[in-house]
């Protein structure tokens, strides 16, 4: 079969020619049930990747639905610790591992709850190792969710790419902070989704200011943000700006994420819910 030589995303003529790119999605554990897999990404690390899926599936958990977390920042796994899952046993098969739950009730594997009880041990592992044990996780562990989250690793580069393609995702939430070069992450973000023909569900922006406790006013410790401009650009939905909360870095710290009372991400969640079209059975 011949193949077409011109770029057939912008051409009006039917290409019957043309090659469908090679599906790299590595299959489910076949006693998984999966509704829907969100993947939540970043340009770099510390920008509160973690954080925003530890709060979307406590928002999601906490309207009823079965929500699973599969921590794929292999390098940085902090969903355990902002759950206070520590010296947690998995358990498992030849059929695959039962991912421990929260207390109140989300599944969740990470590396952090393999590794044994060193947690503050660093993983140093090449890109391919990192990437193969997101693959694992995704194919031994038994998943019984209506939504996946995905906490991906950090950046655009090699290793979340594998990840993304790799994975059947539904779309993605991508996170910045106004520190982030954000134009070019959600750009080069942007580009990864549209390769892997992957919905881009909207944009959150962390620690986008700090409330003063005395006056209420908002200071933007990080400059002005340019978040609104850059959802406009790309037609990205923006779906929450969270503020620097020492109450909230107090709950990670302590492993009660799931005690969270703010609000700020409660209209991407619903928001979320809608464009999955996820509903409880
Ligand atoms: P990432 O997953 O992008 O590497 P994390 O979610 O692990 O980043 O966040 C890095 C650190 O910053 C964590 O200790 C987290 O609790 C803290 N943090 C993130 N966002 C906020 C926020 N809005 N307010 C207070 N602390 C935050």
């Amino acid at each position: 079969m011949s193949e077409c030589t011109h770029d057939c995303s912008s051409c009006s003529s039917n290409c019957g020619s043309r090659q469908q790119p090679q599906s790299l999605l590595i299959p489910a554990n076949a006693l998984s049930d999966v509704k829907h897999v969100v993947g939540i990404v970043s340009g770099k690390g510390g920008v509160g990747k973690s954080l925003v899926t530890s709060m979307l599936a406590v928002l999601l958990q906490r309207v009823g639905f079965k929500v699973g977390i599969l921590d794929a920042d292999i390098t940085g796994p902090s969903i355990p610790k902002a759950f206070g899952m520590h010296n947690v046993e998995v358990f498992g098969d030849q059929n695959g591992m039962i991912p421990p739950r929260t207390k109140t009730g989300i599944d969740m594997i990470s590396v952090n709850l393999l590794l044994g009880s060193d947690e503050t041990k660093p993983v140093i592992w090449r890109g391919s190792m990192i990437a193969g044990t997101v693959q694992q996780f995704w194919k031994e562990t038994i998943w019984d969710v209506d939504v996946l989250l995905v906490d991906c690793p950090p950046g655009t580069g090699d290793v979340p790419l594998t990840v993304f393609q790799s994975l059947p995702l539904d779309g993605v939430v991508i996170v910045s902070s106004p520190q982030d070069l954000v134009s070019m992450i959600v750009s080069k973000a942007a580009n990864m989704a549209k390769m892997m023909n992957v919905p881009v569900l909207g944009l959150v922006e962390n620690m986008s200011y700090i409330k003063c406790p005395d006056c209420g006013k908002e200071i933007k410790v990080f400059g002005e943000s340019h978040i609104e401009e850059v959802a406009e650009k790309f037609g990205y939905d923006l779906l929450a700006r969270i503020p620097m909360d020492s109450k909230l870095a107090a709950l990670v710290d302590r492993g009660m994420i799931e005690l969270m009372e703010n609000d700020y991400m409660e209209k991407a969640a619903f928001s979320i819910i809608e464009k999955l079209g996820l509903s409880q059975e």
